[in-house]
């Protein structure tokens, strides 16, 4: 046995498994299986993007002072506190690292994402995963779960792969409920998707165990070039920055993000039509007897009667050059996750499901 061994915890990760991006032998696919944005980024990021790529040599600032003044600006937020971080991943990472170790207790929820559980096991924690409600967090049984251990609560609201989310009543008796010494991190990756939601950023303000994190990779269509932030009391800001590296993020990346936050007219257009699009969608399917539960994201999840149908289906929709997400590792193996695309993304979506369903007939 070497005696070179790694920290406890990390042996027991299960590496993070991405949406299948290419089918070998395709080359007219659509890809519908990482919740990217059909439209890509606005033309005003694409041409911050341009300019950018002219001046690589210089380390980028240490503060990111103007990008978070642009997000201050457009959520209505206090700069001061705000963190960006490489994709919200990032951010995540170091609110585990700053809050949890060994011995203490990380609760994440049934069909909650996949990078909850490895953050835990990365800074050595116990992940604890916590049942759901028919695919809905359940406030009550996180509560239950609860011990003195507990230092951070993971929930995505809304929530990937389920596409739910809990009201704000609710999320207030989380945060209520919890015990001293234990933060409730929202994640806020599809929060733009919902029409007049904060992400939670009002609760940030109002208490001092609230973190939120939103990302560029979703309805900004930068998935590509990593950019997330987060919203938190200062005295924890002032905690995370401690171990961000002074130089976590590029210009590149910093100005594009920048340019992408203050296109608003962009991110409307987005949030139009992909509830447009969803509602298409999810109608399409439910009319060949393929329900999902009701989206407030850019995804749906399509129900199907067994794990053999939805296999059969993924498979089918790939010999059709449609790649969707299997979610049998989310505790959901009846159920496809289906990113919304633009229209011709959606009808041919549709259109392969309907043709397996005829054939299975
Ligand atoms: C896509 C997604 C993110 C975003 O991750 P980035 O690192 O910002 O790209 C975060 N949380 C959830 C639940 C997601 O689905």
């Amino acid at each position: 046995m070497s005696r070179i061994s790694p920290q406890p915890g990390i042996m027991e990760i299960a590496l993070y498994e991405g949406g299948q991006s290419t089918i070998e032998g395709v080359s007219d696919f659509v890809k519908l299986s990482s919740n990217e944005n059909p439209y890509g980024p606005s033309d005003a990021a694409k041409e911050a993007f341009r300019k950018l790529g002219m001046n690589l040599h210089r380390y980028p600032g240490t503060d990111h002072a103007q990008l978070r003044g642009a997000i201050a600006d457009i959520h209505g937020l206090n700069a001061e506190q705000i963190i960006c971080g490489v994709g919200s991943d990032e951010v995540l990472q170091f609110i585990s690292q700053a809050f949890a170790g060994p011995g203490d207790e990380v609760i994440y929820t049934e069909h909650g994402f996949s990078m909850y559980p490895i953050l835990a096991h990365a800074c050595g924690a116990t992940p604890v995963k916590v049942p759901e409600r028919e695919r809905v967090v359940d406030v009550d049984a996180v509560l239950n779960a609860c011990t003195e251990r507990t230092r951070i609560v993971f929930i995505a609201n809304p929530a990937n792969p389920t596409s739910t989310m809990i009201g704000s009543n609710e999320v207030t008796r989380l945060a209520d409920g919890l015990p001293e010494g234990a933060l409730l991190v929202l994640d806020g990756a599809y929060a733009e998707y919902v029409e007049g939601f904060d992400g939670g950023a009002a609760m940030v303000q109002a208490r001092d165990n609230v973190i939120m994190t939103r990302t560029f990779s979703k309805i900004h269509g930068l998935g590509g070039l990593r950019i997330g932030w987060g919203y938190a009391p200062k005295p924890i800001i002032e905690i995370l920055n401690r171990i961000r590296q002074p130089f976590n993020l590029s210009e590149v990346q910093l100005g594009v993000a920048e340019a992408a936050m203050r296109d608003t007219e962009f991110v409307k257009k987005c949030l139009v039509d992909n509830t447009r699009m969803r509602a298409w969608l999810a109608k399409a399917l439910a009319e060949i007897g393929v329900p999902s539960d009701t989206s407030c994201t850019n995804f749906i999840l399509a129900r199907f009667a067994s794990e053999e149908e939805a296999t059969a289906c993924d498979a089918y929709l790939k010999s059709q050059g449609v790649i969707v997400r299997k979610v049998a590792g989310y505790g959901l193996p009846n159920c496809l996750r289906i990113t919304v695309g633009d229209e011709a993304g959606c009808r041919r979506v549709a259109h392969a499901v309907k043709s397996f369903k005829e054939a299975a007939e």
